[in-house]
């Protein structure tokens, strides 16, 4: 069986304890790898690593770091195949989806950041017959970069794009569900001509890889996306150490439909918005709201269309959905399905899991639309972060707002109406750090990406990624 490597230190290694775990196929519930159980030993090593080459990197001419940086991202795009296949079948995700989304965004976020660091500027102020001000913005040092199974190398390169770019080394940590384009991505770093130790990719467990990047007292930031009770435990742990921090957390997104909206492509952007890679989107809109006047329409025409979605193996290419990511997952999501029913909702369509002919022990689970629950019962409260959605009617723009802004999450929300003031005034009062009007997920990378509330602290993208990962100091000087 094939054994995955960490990547430290320019070099593909052995976890120090010689121990593996298994690496599960989603599609067929099958061990098809083995990833390294790593611990803090292994953490040390990169860390060794990252120190020896921070001087190099840091100081290497920008041009110099921005055009390796732009070969990692060629180097994915040549490989493009070899990537879409490891992730659709690390994932459970359709292989279109890997195609279109992920492996492409992988190569868009190496090169925006390598070609933004080019870019990046620090300010000056003047002090008018005193002096002036001059600002400047230095690579922070060893950082750490912890990511999520659910879009893995998106996110994973969502992190290290930015924190290389500014001159910092990493360590990094992709999920343990999910680790296979993590490690193809160490090929292309050294065939991109990367500097050893400037990226190391360590493999294994949260509780004990993760763990050991957020105490380790030389990795001065880290930049983490998951779920909220992990990002909990790493603000606790990492503010005594006094850490730089950016947290991605988790979501309840609302999707508040009005009657007036374009309907066509309200439903057609909605089926997206609820089940996009079977729904595990951090952005995915799993509580619907829709204006009383279109809701039984809005609710048949939806119904219809869910129950013709197909859910199939990854590598079908007539499947729109796939497999969810693990078992344990696929139970967590079923707990809530039962749990909705508890507190009193129908299932309109889905609610249960498919066998695919020769897939049969995959953890595909049919789409699942949910009506007549209350908007703060705890299945319209809590993150379930599958495939299943839940419709609510409203009556009136503020009531739809108490509910939208009811849990405690504040990540993303949509809004679909032709009234361009009430567009505003209630992209003005959602509780989000991301808004859609008339549409969902359209991403331009310069912009601010990051929720409030319990979805996070910090924004990803554009500037702000570079300004997280590198440190300020002001310098007066006296006329
Ligand atoms: P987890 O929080 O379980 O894990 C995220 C990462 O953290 C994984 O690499 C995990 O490792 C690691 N980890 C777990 N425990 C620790 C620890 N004690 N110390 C350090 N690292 C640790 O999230 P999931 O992987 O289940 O991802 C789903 C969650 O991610 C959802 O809540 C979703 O909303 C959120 N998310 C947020 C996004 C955003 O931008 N706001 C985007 C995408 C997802 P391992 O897997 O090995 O346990």
């Amino acid at each position: 069986m094939e054994k995955l490597l960490n990547f430290i230190d320019g070099t593909y290694r052995e976890p120090v304890n010689q121990q593996y775990l298994d690496n599960y196929e989603p599609a067929t519930g099958k061990i098809y790898s083995l990833i390294p159980d790593s611990d803090e030993k292994d953490v040390a090593l990169a860390v060794e690593a990252a120190e020896k080459a921070f001087p190099v990197w840091s100081k290497m001419p920008i041009e110099e770091r921005s055009a390796i940086l732009v070969r990692v991202s060629e180097g994915i795009q040549k490989r493009m195949d070899e990537f879409v296949a490891a992730e659709s079948r690390d994932n459970g995700k359709p292989v279109s989806l890997a195609s279109h989304v992920d492996i492409p965004r992988a190569v868009s976020n190496f090169h925006f950041f390598a070609t933004a660091i080019l870019h990046f500027a620090s300010e000056s102020h003047v002090m008018e017959g005193e002096g002036f001000n001059y600002t400047t913005r230095k690579a922070i040092g060893i950082v750490g970069c912890i990511s999520p199974w659910n879009l893995p190398l998106y996110l994973f390169s969502w992190k290290i794009a930015p924190a290389l770019a500014a001159g910092n080394c990493v360590i990094a940590k992709p999920s343990e569900v999910t680790p296979y384009t993590a490690y193809l991505l160490g090929k292309v770093c050294e065939e991109a001509g990367m500097p050893a130790g400037v990226l190391n990719i360590i493999h294994g467990l949260g509780a004990s890889v993760g763990d050991a990047i957020v105490k380790h007292p030389k990795i001065k930031a880290i930049s983490f996306t998951g779920g909220t009770k992990t990002g909990e435990y790493i603000a606790r742990t990492a503010a005594p150490m006094f850490k730089k921090l950016s947290l991605e957390l988790g979501g309840k997104n609302p999707n508040i439909i009005f009657d007036d909206c374009d309907f066509n492509v309200m439903l057609s952007t909605t089926m997206r918005s609820s089940f996009a890679n079977q729904g595990q989107i951090c952005l995915c809109g799993s509580r619907i709201f829709i204006q009383r006047g279109i809701y039984d329409k809005f609710k048949d025409a939806f119904v219809e269309r869910v129950k013709d979605l197909t859910v199939s193996f990854p590598t079908d290419p007539k499947a729109k959905m796939g497999a969810l990511v693990s078992l344990p997952h696929l139970e967590k999501v079923m707990s809530y399905i039962e749990l909705a029913k508890e507190e009193g909702g129908t299932v309109l369509t889905g609610g249960g899991r498919i066998f695919p002919e020769g897939h049969e022990n995959g953890y595909y689970l049919q789409p699942t639309v949910i009506e007549g629950l209350k908007y703060d019962c705890r299945t319209n409260q809590e993150e379930i972060f599958g495939p299943v959605v839940t419709l609510t009617p409203f009556d009136t723009e503020e009531e739809v707002l108490e509910m939208a802004n009811s849990t405690q999450y504040g990540l993303s929300a949509t809004i679909w109406t032709n009234d361009l003031k009430r567009a505003h005034r209630v992209a003005d009062e959602v509780h989000a750090g991301i808004v859609w009007i008339n549409a969902w997920l359209v991403r331009d990378l310069r912009t601010p990406f990051g929720g409030v509330k319990s979805s996070g602290v910090g924004r990803e993208g554009g500037w702000e990624a570079l300004r997280f990962f590198t440190e300020a100091k002001n310098i007066f000087v006296k006329y």
